[in-house]
């Protein structure tokens, strides 16, 4: 088990107060905080070795460029990757799905070649798709969720085809928790030979993540998700898929040789990386995934899982309160996106604040969800591996407050 009073001792803001209360931090969905390793990491850079990589032939240059690539390494052991090259740097999760959409996508989809997405993706999982459709002729399709907030899994069957060209699916939902069946999802695509992306950015922080088992073709997470800092991402893809594709972005780093009117591509991954990339912030991410690494992915895992199976208990003793997507803790991350009555979940979130609970109010980017939740927003606790039961609590007794400013007769409405 996870030492979580331990934990919570490396990460200095969670020793501050709002509102004159303890910060109890339940939006880890949206971002993670930031253990001290990674905060010194950044001033340790800057302080010490600041230089631009893969150009100088100074100490201070070949410094920063051995530590950017050893991340680059750390990361493709963190997801089990077979190669560091298949690993590109890029700002976030959306960043790194638009990659794929303007450097594959665009290349490979024909008029009526159809790419899937899922009713509960995030809409950096569903834009970029809409813009490589309109601009291919490529036709979106959908699978829809049931009404217990998992994939309906047979028309996912039904609707793919050999029409379908790419599957792009969410391993977890930010919104409903939904863990989803990526490896049975791929596999299926894969006899139909489409390529799979999974957007791993809720899954990649809070569970085991392997590239081989998951078998898909491409990974997108962003590292402030999982303890790093912000401008950095990942985009993961399959060797023979990345060498296959085309720059995204032209510009300096990620050329061989130029001429006035022509130019021949780097390798790979330094392709798909024009300009100076986010060196301080790549550097940081190393001891971000030490971190995990070093508490590991099945104990942070655990830990959730303790922790969402104690959550969905005490939620449920609220009087009106719903819990949307799966209700067994197995099927879930911990990301519980909730209504109570028809108080509105801006109002449940400042009201929270003023209790130091820290949870986020809104459609979080899944506006087509929540038309099919039927709600115009929820109220979304997350918890991350320096969530404590007592937070629980505390979440709970806040939202007590909560029924008692706005009345519990209309909480039950
Ligand atoms: N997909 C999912 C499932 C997410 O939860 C998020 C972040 N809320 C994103 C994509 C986008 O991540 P970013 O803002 O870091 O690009």
């Amino acid at each position: 088990m996870l030492d979580v009073q331990r934990i919570r001792a490396d990460f200095p803001i969670l020793q501050r107060t709002v509102n004159g209360k303890p910060l109890v931090y339940l939006d880890n969905a949206a971002t993670s905080q930031k253990p001290r390793a990674v905060i010194e990491a950044l001033k340790d850079y800057y302080e010490r070795y600041n230089a631009n990589v893969h150009r100088g032939v100074h100490t201070l240059s070949q410094e920063a460029t051995d530590a950017f690539e050893t991340v680059r390494e750390q990361v493709a052991r963190f997801i089990g990757a077979r190669h560091s090259e298949e690993v590109v740097f890029v700002r976030n999760t959306t960043e790194a799905i638009n990659l794929v959409s303007y450097a594959w996508a665009r290349r490979v989809l024909q008029p009526g070649d159809e790419v899937i997405v899922t009713e509960m993706e995030h809409h950096s999982n569903l834009i970029p798709w809409q813009l490589a459709a309109r601009d291919t002729g490529a036709v979106l399709r959908l699978v829809p969720l049931r009404d217990d907030g998992t994939l309906d899994l047979d028309r996912y069957a039904a609707i793919l085809s050999d029409r379908t060209r790419l599957v792009a699916v969410s391993h977890m939902s930010n919104a409903l928790g939904t863990i989803n069946p990526v490896a049975d999802m791929a596999r299926l695509a894969h006899e139909q030979g489409a390529l799979v992306l999974v957007d791993g950015a809720q899954s990649v922080p809070h569970l085991p993540v392997d590239v081989q088992a998951l078998g898909c073709d491409f990974l997108a997470f962003s590292g402030h998700k999982m303890l790093g800092p912000t401008g950095v991402g990942v985009l993961w893809t399959r060797r023979e898929v990345l060498e296959s594709m085309d720059p995204f972005l032209g510009g300096g780093n990620m050329i061989l040789q130029v001429w006035w009117d022509r130019a021949e591509w780097q390798e790979i991954p330094f392709r798909f990386e024009a300009g100076t990339p986010d060196i301080a912030d790549v550097v940081a991410f190393g001891p971000a995934l030490e971190y995990l690494s070093a508490l590991g992915m099945d104990q942070v895992r655990a830990h959730e899982l303790e922790l969402t199976r104690y959550a969905l208990a005490r939620l449920r003793e609220v009087e009106g309160l719903v819990i949307y997507g799966p209700q067994d803790a197995e099927s879930r991350g911990g990301v519980f996106s909730f209504g109570l009555g028809d108080i509105h979940p801006h109002d449940i979130g400042t009201v929270l604040d003023a209790e130091g609970v820290a949870i986020r109010a809104g459609h979080h980017c899944c506006q087509p969800l929540m038309r099919r939740l039927g709600v115009p927003a929820t109220a979304r606790a997350s918890f991350y591996l320096y969530n404590t039961p007592e937070e629980v609590d505390a979440l709970v007794a806040a939202l007590g407050k909560v029924q008692q400013i706005f009345g519990r007769a209309r909480a039950t409405v």
